[in-house]
């Protein structure tokens, strides 16, 4: 099975082919994705506002299309998923109605160094609710001289705090090490402690097997311009467990397009929640931004679903650690777990002699895209849809020429 003519592949100034491996800051684009969108803008053409419900995917139910393929990709049923938004403002979303902070229960748990962009959100919910970061907010740390969290000393932490625990927000794979958390273990563990449990699946969501309707996390939040390829800003995506469904006393932030489908144009003055996700909807969806990601959830349905591309994913990236320790063991630090199942198929690496900067620079200048996260890391990351091992090869070889 082989995906990558189903994709435009980049290239540089005069034509030649890049090695891009940065499928985990922006996915390439599935060539069907223009057909797609074209025939949004032909159909918007032709029928204006008729399109709502003649076009040839009527606007009106647009996001229902995604609505299986979404729910296959992370494992959920059907009605515990929505496309909406994008991944910071549901989170937001999600925690006006997971974070309910009240007596000595007041604590969000997240990792240290997580997305700035997740800490943010956290911090200024904290301080929404009256609550000093410096005593709501605890961050998860591994442990001296390591790069990635042990579950069990996450445990082990989720114990000691107990009942003050509000929330725990839990990375998928962590953007930074690129390590995959034990996400039903530790939902078990916070669960145990009486607290709601949040996921952010952006670097896992297209890229490890998710189950999130077993796991039972409360809630999960992505975004599906990474490892999902639905183009830059791309719609997010969220999840909402359907024991959740029927809590239509959870506060929440209410717009139209979370009020019962059936009842919705009747324009009545009460807002009553549609049940399941799709409760959490604020407006009415981007049809523009929805096209690509159907064209892109055809490809991973086509593959099997991220189970399907597991096996070639977990070789790829073997290989790459195999060759980079055989090759340049010396001078490059993997910080990424080395158990396939605790990672997916990025691996986060440190140069030794602090040259990162420099190195990652100088791969660019060999048709290599990576990326570089500061302070000191280059994540490669081999995508099961479109790399190759010859651009395997490609970046191990340029790599060692720019560490020299
Ligand atoms: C990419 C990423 C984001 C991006 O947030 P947007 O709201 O989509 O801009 C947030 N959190 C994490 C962990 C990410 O990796």
């Amino acid at each position: 099975m082989n995906f990558r003519d189903q994709f435009h592949l980049p290239v540089d100034a005069s034509g030649h082919p890049l090695a891009y491996l940065c499928g985990n800051s922006l996915g390439l684009q599935p060539k069907r994705v223009a057909t797609l969108v074209s025939e949004e803008l032909e159909d918007w053409q032709r029928l204006a506002v008729e399109g709502h419900f003649q076009a040839r995917r009527p606007w009106m139910p647009y996001h229902e299309f995604v609505r299986e393929p979404l729910a296959r990709l992370v494992g959920a049923q059907p009605d515990e998923v929505v496309a909406m938004n994008a991944l910071t403002v549901n989170l937001h979303l999600m925690m006006v109605s997971f974070y309910r902070p009240s007596g000595t229960r007041t604590k969000i748990v997240i990792e240290r160094g997580a997305f700035p962009s997740d800490r943010h959100a956290v911090v200024s919910q904290l301080r929404f609710h009256g609550i000093d970061p410096a005593d709501g907010l605890v961050e998860l740390e591994p442990r001296e001289g390591e790069a990635t969290l042990r579950e069990e000393d996450i445990e082990a932490m989720f114990a000691r705090l107990g009942e003050t625990i509000a929330l725990v927000l839990l990375p998928g794979v962590q953007y930074y090490t690129g390590q995959f958390v034990d996400i039903k273990r530790l939902t078990a563990a916070a669960h145990a402690q009486g607290a709601r449990v949040g996921v952010d699946l952006a670097h896992a969501a297209g890229n490890v097997p998710l189950r999130l309707h077993d796991w039972g996390p409360d809630f999960a939040v992505w975004c599906h311009y990474k490892y999902c390829n639905a183009g830059p800003g791309a719609v997010g995506g969220c999840f909402v467990h359907a024991r959740h469904a029927e809590s239509f006393d959870l506060p929440r932030f209410a717009g139209w397009w979370g009020h019962d489908q059936s009842t919705r144009f009747r324009m009545g003055p009460e807002f009553v929640p549609q049940r399941g996700a799709d409760g959490w909807q604020v407006s009415n969806p981007p049809i523009l931004s929805l096209a690509p990601l159907l064209a892109s959830l055809e490809i991973f349905d086509a593959a099997g679903g991220v189970e399907g591309l597991r096996p070639h994913s977990e070789k790829l990236t073997g290989m790459l650690e195999r060759l980079l320790e055989r090759r340049a063991g010396d001078v490059v630090e993997i910080l990424t777990p080395r158990e396939p199942a605790r990672r997916g198929c990025q691996l986060s690496l440190r140069i030794r002699g602090g040259n990162g900067k420099r190195v990652h620079d100088a791969l660019g200048k060999r048709g290599i895209v990576c990326d570089w996260r500061e302070p000191d890391v280059i994540r490669v990351a081999p995508t099961p849809l479109y790399n190759t091992s010859e651009e395997i090869e490609r970046f191990v070889a340029a790599l060692i020429e720019a560490v020299l």
